[in-house]
């Protein structure tokens, strides 16, 4: 496999495998060891043409874990601001000879696009609407890791689905590894046609909790809405926010997931925030294991 650039089209196997590795470095990791330099004399750019915390900190860290060089190439500070295309961009950073090129870009489709023009692997690191399927893999590793094997259970995906690339590959990635998806948000974020989609649509919260185990909430994407597409953060957070008290519609001993950043009383309330039932902080520490299994295997040939 040369590049890495959405969930569908990926195996069952393959996904087991990336988690599998990821295991071994989580261990690691977790017990304050660092890994050998594994990927010593590689390269990894990061091109990251939209804002990022943790998925740039993630794949920066997993490479330096690994012992591979890292540049981070500043967009805002870099030759695009002069009106440099981005095929131009993108051969001259191969020119550089990289092993990998980790990119997130607001076009869908755009990572597809590099990784035609490039001899390096390609990691899509969030395209748009379209696909973030290194958080559909580390959504699964941390899931996996909680509950043991994934198969037969069921999760709950809320809010904003229109604009998440999360949720998209998310679906693909449960669905593969045996889940049932229900779906739940305000119908002015939930696409008109989810038919192509192995899910199912939810009139509300409770029908959508019922049964599930994994609870997965949206950020908005405010950045990606053209207009007010619900009435205030308060409102959603009344009919679409998790708290305690919907929590009791999932099943004993569900978990909250949230692929971060999180609007603080808004997608969750406080009471659940700071609780041991959200696990999105070791769902950070999987990015880091999934990242680095995901480098040294997609280098290393074995994918
Ligand atoms: N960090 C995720 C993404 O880039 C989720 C989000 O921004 O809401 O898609």
């Amino acid at each position: 496999m040369k590049d890495l650039l959405q969930i569908r089209g990926l195996s069952p196997e393959q996904i087991e495998s990336i988690l599998s590795r990821a295991g071994e470095y989580f261990d690691v990791v977790t017990a304050g060891g660092k890994p050998f330099p594994k990927l010593k004399d590689r390269s990894v750019i990061t091109l990251f043409y939209e804002n990022s915390t943790r998925t740039r900190a993630s794949f920066e860290s997993a490479a330096k874990y690994l012992g591979a060089e890292v540049v981070n190439l500043s967009v805002s500070a870099s030759s695009v601001q002069k009106g440099e295309s981005l095929k131009d961009t993108a051969l001259t950073l191969d020119a550089m000879c990289p092993d990998v090129i980790v990119m997130r870009h607001a076009q869908s489709g755009a990572p597809h696009r590099l990784a035609g023009w490039v001899k390096a692997h390609v990691v899509n690191g969030g395209d748009g609407l379209h696909a973030h399927p290194t958080q559909a893999l580390l959504d699964m590793f941390t899931a996996q890791r909680h509950f043991g094997s994934l198969n037969g259970r069921t999760a709950a995906i809320i809010g904003d689905i229109e604009h998440s690339r999360v949720a998209r590959s998310n679906i693909y990635a449960m669905t593969l590894l045996g889940m049932k998806v229900k779906l739940f948000g305000p119908s002015t974020l939930m696409p008109s046609d989810m038919s192509g989609m192995p899910c199912t649509v939810c009139s509300s919260m409770r029908e959508a909790l019922e049964g599930a185990d994994i609870v997965m909430a949206l950020r908005i994407q405010l950045e990606r809405m053209k207009g007010g597409l619900f009435p205030s953060a308060g409102e959603y957070n009344k009919y679409f926010g998790l708290n305690k008290d919907v929590m009791k519609y999932a099943n004993d001993g569900a978990i909250i997931m949230h692929p971060g950043p999180v609007n603080r009383g808004v997608e969750l309330s406080h009471d659940v925030l700071d609780d041991p039932v959200c696990i999105k902080d070791i769902q950070v520490t999987g990015g880091l294991s999934v990242r680095m299994a995901l480098l040294d295997m997609l280098i290393g040939g074995e994918l």
